[in-house]
């Protein structure tokens, strides 16, 4: 018998409590007692966006959150924006285009994180951009973005500032608000703790002026929409049928969120990053990125060695998921996810595991090096 196990950044383990709650009796959502659940998620779900602007809740996977906020902010024709230092930035660009925006890309070597003096010069030089798309954690790379800082240049020009948070959103800090980030869009299965399924958008004041005045075609996407059902009557609504189970399984998520508090969750992802980057430097592999995420940690796959060999020996003999490369670095990389519902031991069971399989794909490793490194920075 053999366990399966997620150290993926995406899907992740779910908590039992979760789960359970996804096995609760279908509500219909028209009723006073499924609106009770969705107006506590509609408040407590601020929480972990750190903002006191309203979140919609979509029936959708991250993508299809990506393209409501394309959609909603920005019209064909215009100018979009987009940081693109790997898959799920490029997916922006890939997005914006078919839908016939114009856009500019700010490429960025993969690994590596945008230098906020190249968003400078790109916001200077298209000064009649109205959206610039970026990724907090880019999960194909492994490279975590300056948000803080990008935001910081975008506030003050007319050019709004999107932020896929979707692998980053629990796990990376984040402060929407603070920053003064204008849209946000995140998934469910990932630091959220909960099966694929809803798309969590939040914005900004200045987001929500554009959501009235921009009138671009749209139906299911159309945020007014949804924001008008949001603030209908006294519990919020929906003006199609919400993902009722997922509602059911995010109020359990944020309860345990809120429970753990969301500074300590943060903390928890940089100690297991941190001794997953310095467990596979003590094996003496190289990390992808120079800019590592705290959600995910990309490694270099030894010479001569496929990742997808690596990935699938440690799933098949010790059930442990864990990814290979995306697009260009298919077969270079792999990556483990050290997100939502994972701790120490988990760290410490996928090193170990990867210790064995690399051993037998003949990489000349010293066995326990790299388990050696992670305690060393949990015990420090
Ligand atoms: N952006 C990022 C950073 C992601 O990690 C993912 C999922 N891996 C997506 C976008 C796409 O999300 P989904 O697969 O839910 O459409």
């Amino acid at each position: 018998m053999i366990k399966k196990r997620i150290m993926a950044p995406g899907p992740t383990e779910v908590p039992p409590e979760v789960l359970a709650a996804g096995g609760q009796p279908i509500l219909h959502h028209r009723t006073p007692e499924f609106r009770a659940i969705f107006a506590e998620v509609c408040e407590e779900i601020k929480y972990v966006f750190q903002t006191s602007q309203p979140v919609l809740t979509l029936a959708a996977g991250g993508t299809g959150g990506m393209e409501a906020i394309v959609v909603n902010l920005s019209a064909p024709g215009e100018k979009v924006l987009v940081i693109s230092g790997g898959v799920f930035g490029e997916r922006w660009a890939k997005i914006a285009e078919a839908l016939e925006r114009k856009v500019v890309r700010i490429s960025v070597e993969y690994g590596k994180a945008v230098k906020p003096e190249d968003v400078q010069k790109a916001l200077t030089d298209n000064p009649d951009a109205v959206l610039l798309c970026g990724t907090l954690s880019e999960t194909s790379t492994g490279a975590q973005h300056p948000i803080k800082e990008i935001a910081a240049l975008t506030k003050s020009t007319n050019t709004l500032f999107a932020v896929d948070a979707i692998s980053g959103l629990v796990a990376c800090v984040f402060k929407m608000d603070e920053w003064s980030v204008d849209a946000v869009v995140s998934g469910t299965q990932k630091g959220l703790m909960m099966p694929p399924g809803l798309a969590l958008i939040a914005l900004s004041e200045r987001a929500l002026a554009t959501v009235k005045s921009k009138k671009t075609s749209k139906f299911y996407w159309s945020f007014e929409s949804a924001l008008s059902k949001l603030t209908e009557e006294k519990l919020p609504d929906t003006p199609w049928t919400p993902n009722v189970s997922l509602v059911r399984q995010l109020q359990v998520s944020l309860q345990l969120i809120h429970a753990e508090g969301i500074e300590n969750i943060w903390k928890r992802h940089e100690l297991l990053a941190h001794a997953t980057r310095e467990a596979m430097k003590a094996l003496r592999l190289t990390l992808f990125s120079d800019a590592p995420s705290v959600s995910v940690t990309s490694v270099h796959s030894p010479t001569g060695i496929d990742s997808g060999d690596i990935v699938k020996k440690m799933r098949a003999e010790w059930g442990i998921s864990i990814v290979g490369g995306q697009g260009s670095m298919l077969g270079k990389v792999f990556r483990i996810g050290h997100l939502g519902y994972c701790d120490r031991t988990d760290v410490l069971m996928t090193v170990a595991a990867l210790e064995c399989v690399l051993s037998q794909l003949g990489v000349p490793i010293t066995m326990g090096e790299g388990v050696k490194a992670a305690q060393k920075v949990f015990l420090s």
